[in-house]
This record gives structure tokens, sequence and C-alpha cells, in this order.
């Protein structure tokens, strides 16, 4: 039996923890944009967040989201979706036609070839870099060292609108070693934003000051199996 979510009071609780984790520290950032990341989940969930008023969306593959997203963004013209996953370069095409923002640039290869569709469909999605703050081999993610030549290449040899950095902390690492470092980074190369905290971690996440807290199991529950 489908478990029984109520997701508009999970949203109502998540921005509840996060201003209370904010007021407790004095500091952060109790506004910060929840990303309601429904990969894996099915339209009755999606259409009781944006019931209860939620436009923020995160997916994390490309295919999935052309499924399920486009018709619902005809519905819901204020939609942002978001791409939270790996990007491979030859779906950054379609990525770029469907997604808002993106937050998980991360190699040359990827930023030019968003350039470059840029340029053939007119749309400009928000970008992020994804930095591996934890240097894991298997992560995606820029490495902190290779981070500032590829802000310089988006920002200014291919004039991308690139906002900020995006980190997922190694699983068992404090997450505030790394959130602290990703605003470190973030002050270093003057950008603005902050993608950061999860389920897990958002409140941490979001007291360090994140602008965008992605979460999914807080919110849709636990994601049923990938059907692939
Ligand atoms: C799935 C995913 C999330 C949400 O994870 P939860 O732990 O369910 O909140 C956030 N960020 C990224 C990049 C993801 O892939």
């Amino acid at each position: 039996m489908a478990e029984t979510i109520d997701v508009a009071q999970n949203l109502a609780d998540v921005r509840t923890r996060i201003r209370k984790a904010c007021a407790q520290t004095g500091t952060g950032n109790p506004d910060c944009t929840i990303i309601a990341v429904s990969k894996l989940h099915g339209m009755a969930r999606i259409r009781a967040a944006l019931e209860a008023g939620h436009r923020d969306f995160g997916e994390n593959r490309v295919q999935e989201a052309e499924s399920k997203w486009p018709d619902l963004k005809t519905e819901f013209p204020d939609v942002c979706l978001h791409l939270v996953g790996p990007l491979q370069s030859n779906k950054v095409r379609r990525a770029v036609a469907l997604f808002d923002v993106i937050h998980s640039v991360d190699r040359a290869k990827i930023a030019r070839a968003i350039a470059r569709a840029g340029d053939e469909t007119g749309r400009r999605p928000r970008l992020f870099i994804q930095v591996n703050t934890g240097e894991e081999p298997q992560k995606a993610g820029v490495a902190p060292d290779d981070l500032d030549g590829l802000v310089a290449l988006c920002r200014d040899d291919l004039d991308l609108p690139l906002v900020g950095l995006m980190c997922i902390p190694p699983a068992d690492d404090d997450p505030a070693l790394h959130f602290a470092l990703l605003a470190k980074l973030a002050r270093r190369t003057g950008l603005e934003r902050l993608s950061m905290g999860m389920s897990a971690d958002f409140e941490i996440a979001a007291s360090m000051g994140a602008d965008y807290v992605r979460i999914g199991t807080a919110i849709f529950g636990s994601r049923p199996a990938p059907t692939r």
C-alpha cells in the first residue's frame, strides 16, 4: 500500500524547521527557496505541491523531467524547474530547453555546450557550478582547485548567467564543514548564491546561508525504486 503523505503539510513543516534553525543561530536565510525534488515521484504528489502553491521543483534526469513537466509548465507558467542531477553533453540542448535553473555545471565541455544551446534556443537558464567539496572520486562536481578556471570560462569567456555554487557533502562527513567551504569559495569567486542542503541537513544549510535547499524525501516521502 502506498505511504500516506501530506505534501502540503510537509512543505509547511520544512519552512517552519528552516525558520526555527535560523532563529536559533541568529544567522542564515529563513526565506531561502525550497526546491521540492520530485524525482521518481508521480503526478499525484507533484500536483499536491502545486495546489499548495509551491512553484520550485527539482529533477535529476532530463528524460524523466521531459516526461513529467512540459504540460505542467504550460498549466502552471510560473513554475521554476531546477536540474539538480549531473548533465551529460548529449542532453544539454534538451536540458536548456526545459529547465530554468541548472545546478550541476561541473566542466568546461558542459559550459560550452550550454552556451551553444543557449544561442540556438534563445534560452538562458541560470547556472550553478557544482563543487566536489569532499573531492570524492565517484562524485560529480569540479574540484575546488579547478573552480576559478571554470568560473572564469562561464562568466567571462562565455558570458553565461552564472549565479552561484552547489555541493553535496560526503555522506559520512559533518555537512557544516562542506557548507562553510562552499560559502568561502563563493565569496572568493564573487558569486552570490548557494545551493546546499537536502532532507538530512537542510536546517544546517539554511542557517549557514543557503539560498536554495533541495529537498525530496522530507516533502514527498521515500522514493519509489527506479523502473529502468
Ligand atoms: C535527490 C536529490 C536531492 C533530494 O534528496 P533528499 O535527501 O530526498 O532530500 C537533493 N539534491 C540532489 C542533487 C539530489 O539528487
